[in-house]
């Protein structure tokens, strides 16, 4: 939805409105920061050693920064400045907070990595490399599936999750100087971080950061939404301003009188926050119950209830809005008691009570977790795998339906995230080739591709593309697809799209495919092809106007034929030149099942209804694009098969297959902490890889709709004895239609 009002509100009157001119309120501006104010954060956690490594990388970047100024007229180096002591305040290591400082250098002084790695290490020179490469990134298109994907690919490419942090910091900083650009770039700033930025501190936890660029981008978006509701909701808070003082002081002096110190925070919902209730629920602001509440941070998980009791006795609590989420952490690892009381007013008051720990992890997420690890501060020995922050994220995600977008996301991460010249994001599988792109922008493009270039570099059409690769296709009417290309394109819609080109002028496959099914169709009546003259052939070809029994062939194998009824007409005609006359239809012998080895290629498919797997009982029909392979059990396949019993053939599994094949598992799970990350685990311990996974909630029960890869049913049954043991599943089954 576009802004129908004004794009800078200080110009005055919105003619949807009419109201008296607004003038606009600048966002508070934030202040400059200084070396010495970095320090004295930095000494709360860092030693001497470290500082003074830290202050090299001071002075290096800001000698290399000299003379040069941000469009506020500041030096510039009181962006890396602000950048680092907000890392500083987020306790990161010494190597992060250099990286902080020196994050502009190679983008924008030319600084080469070697050159840092020599002055201030490896791990730095890296951060500063993966912090410049994300900066070359540019999110152009608002969709929603943009800005996930721009997300991933962030994510992807960051690797250590400091520079996740770094760029964070730094992309708040520039939220708070904003204020100088013009007002597209404004635009364009606060839609990327309302995107993409917003959602990972959510993810990560960052409570406060998440608020603080939250409100920032709301207010670059939106203008005058925001300083209306600013208006609206603070005369409404002033109005209750009264009646929750009385209550603070009188839970303050009942405390005291107790002998709990406390810290009491006002707690209020965003105007973000607010502003998304109302579109959502199309609600006018009268509508939207502002909740007022407190949250009361103290010593120790016993003070905490003891806090509780306190309250209740003070005003009555409202039935139903007590949580203890102290016994109970959320998934996310928060948390608190919560509850709601009835104010003199009759009004609702919220309370959280919590310790200053549970405060921390409430507030700044992730990172208050490493924070309290025994380091006491993040560093790369907190993380040395990005993997295993993802899992961290696990722990911090809502709830599991957002915990298993992560799962899918990240985890097992089967996507490569790549550009076109126009900054289009094109999401592959992971191994997918500068082909596959080709072929995923249309096929068109993909048959008729000559060359790549990578990266503006000329690269082999196999190059396993990379997170990030800006991929421009070069194509010629002249070209196309070549049988080679089968042999390292990794995407389903590259492969058929070569084998249907490949078919449309190489009948040879489709040729012995045809062969074969209409030689399993002869055995039905006892006969195969060495018994027709040259006569019934002829025969055959006049009754059906082909030239030769290769087109016939060709039809059976490409499905414009049935393989049975040629099989019929080649016997009717068989008998009369043989005079059979005595039955009409000789005895029917069992046929030799044809035998599937799943690597036939095109012609044959598993029908995707019932997933066959070797050990299953198998069935084939024959249909305009091939042989369908279903499963015996499948219930769609039986209905089918009663319409048309022609089509029908039977088929059997060919012996050591060694590969593997896909298969869905329906697991009903009571919903529990952290049951999906052991269900999964268990299948990869079965040696199965997983595709896919879904989530369904039903009561007070999950469905999870794995999609998983086995060898055979013995592999599948072993697999499914596993996950049934696991505490928390209450059944697990096979999916067949
Ligand atoms: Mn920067």
């Amino acid at each position: 939805m576009s802004d129908p009002l004004p794009s800078s509100a200080t110009k005055g009157v919105s003619p949807s409105v009419g109201k008296a001119p607004l003038v606009r309120q600048p966002y508070p501006k934030a202040n400059i920061v200084t070396y010495a104010q970095l320090v004295t954060k930095l000494e709360f956690y860092l030693n001497a050693e470290e500082i003074k490594k830290v202050k090299e990388a001071f002075e290096f970047a800001d000698s290399m920064h000299d003379g040069q100024f941000r469009k506020s007229g500041e030096p510039y180096i009181s962006h890396p400045l602000a950048v680092a002591k907000q890392c500083a305040e987020w306790r990161l290591d010494s190597q992060a907070i250099m990286a902080a400082l020196l994050h502009d250098v190679i983008e924008d002084q030319h600084v080469s990595m070697r050159e840092l790695a020599t002055k201030f290490g490896m791990s730095v020179a890296e951060m500063v490399d993966g912090l410049s490469k994300l900066e070359k990134l540019q999110f152009k298109n608002h969709a929603d599936a943009q800005g996930e994907n721009f997300r991933k690919i962030l994510l992807a490419m960051a690797k250590d999750v400091r520079v996740i942090l770094i760029k964070l910091a730094d992309r708040l900083h520039n939220m708070q100087t904003l204020d100088v650009m013009a007002t597209p770039k404004q635009k364009r700033i606060a839609r990327e971080t309302m995107d993409v930025y917003v959602p990972i501190a959510h993810r990560l936890g960052m409570n406060i950061l998440y608020r603080k660029m939250q409100d920032l981008s709301f207010y670059y978006l939106h203008p005058y939404r925001y300083d209306v509701l600013k208006r609206v909701i603070s005369a409404t808070r002033k109005d209750r301003q009264e009646a929750m003082e009385n209550v603070l002081q009188k839970v303050k002096r009942q405390l005291l009188s107790q002998g709990i110190e406390a810290t009491i925070y006002n707690r209020e919902k965003t105007l973000y926050g607010i502003y998304r209730k109302m579109r959502r629920k199309h609600l006018a602001f009268s509508q939207i119950l502002d909740t007022h509440g407190f949250s009361i941070v103290v010593k120790s998980p016993q003070e905490c209830y003891t806090v509780l009791g306190i309250l209740h006795s003070l005003y009555k609590p409202i039935p139903g809005k007590f949580q203890d989420y102290i016994a109970i952490p959320k998934l996310n690892n928060y948390q608190s008691l919560h509850t709601a009381l009835v104010d003199p007013h009759g009004e609702p008051i919220e309370f959280q009570i919590r310790t200053n720990e549970m405060h921390q992890v409430a507030e700044v997420g992730l990172v208050a977790k490493w924070a309290y690890a025994k380091t006491g501060h993040v560093s790369v020995q907190a993380n040395t795998n990005w993997l295993q922050s993802l899992l961290d994220i696990q722990q911090q995600a809502e709830d599991s339906a957002e915990f298993l977008e992560d799962l899918k996301g990240d985890l097992f991460a089967d996507s490569v995230y790549v550009f076109t010249p126009q900054s289009e994001i094109v999401a592959l599988p992971r191994e997918a080739t500068a082909l596959d792109f080709a072929y995923k922008m249309n096929s068109d493009m993909g048959n008729h591709t000559v060359s790549v270039r990578i990266n503006n570099a000329n690269s082999p059409l196999q190059t396993v593309l990379r997170n990030g690769d800006i991929v421009d296709v070069e194509t010629s009417p002249t070209a196309h697809p070549n049988p080679q290309w089968l042999s390292f394109v990794r995407t389903g819609k590259a492969r058929s799209s070569i084998r249907s080109y490949l078919r449309s002028i190489n009948t040879a496959e489709s040729i012995e495919l045809g062969k074969t099914l209409l030689r399993q169709a002869l055995a039905v009546f006892s006969r195969d092809m060495s018994m027709m003259s040259p006569a019934v052939i002829q025969a055959l070809l006049n009754e059906v106007g082909e030239e030769s029994m290769d087109d016939i062939y060709f039809d059976i194998g490409v499905g414009k034929r049935q393989s049975t009824l040629v099989a019929r007409m080649l016997v009717r005609h068989h008998k009369i030149e043989g005079s059979e006359t005595q039955d009409s239809e000789s005895p029917i012998q069992e046929a030799q099942p044809l035998i599937i080895y799943g690597s036939e290629g095109f012609d044959v498919q598993r029908a995707t209804c019932c997933s066959p797997i070797p050990g299953d009982t198998i069935l084939g029909e024959l249909t305009a694009s091939g042989l369908i392979v279903h499963n015996g059990e499948c219930k769609i396949a039986k209905r089918l098969m009663d319409k048309e019993p022609d089509r029908w053939i039977n088929l059997a599994w060919g012996e050591k297959l060694n590969r593997t094949f896909d298969c869905r598992l329906n697991i009903i799970v009571r919903e529990e902490k952290g049951i999906l990350a052991r269900v999964a685990s268990e299948i990869s311990e079965s040696n199965c890889n997983v595709l896919h996974v879904d989530m369904e909630r039903q009561d007070e029960f999950n469905l999870f709709r794995f999609t998983v890869e086995v060898y055979d049913r013995n592999h599948l049954a072993n697999l499914m004895r596993r996950v049934r043991h696991v505490p928390g599943v209450s059944k697990i089954a096979r999916e067949i239609h």
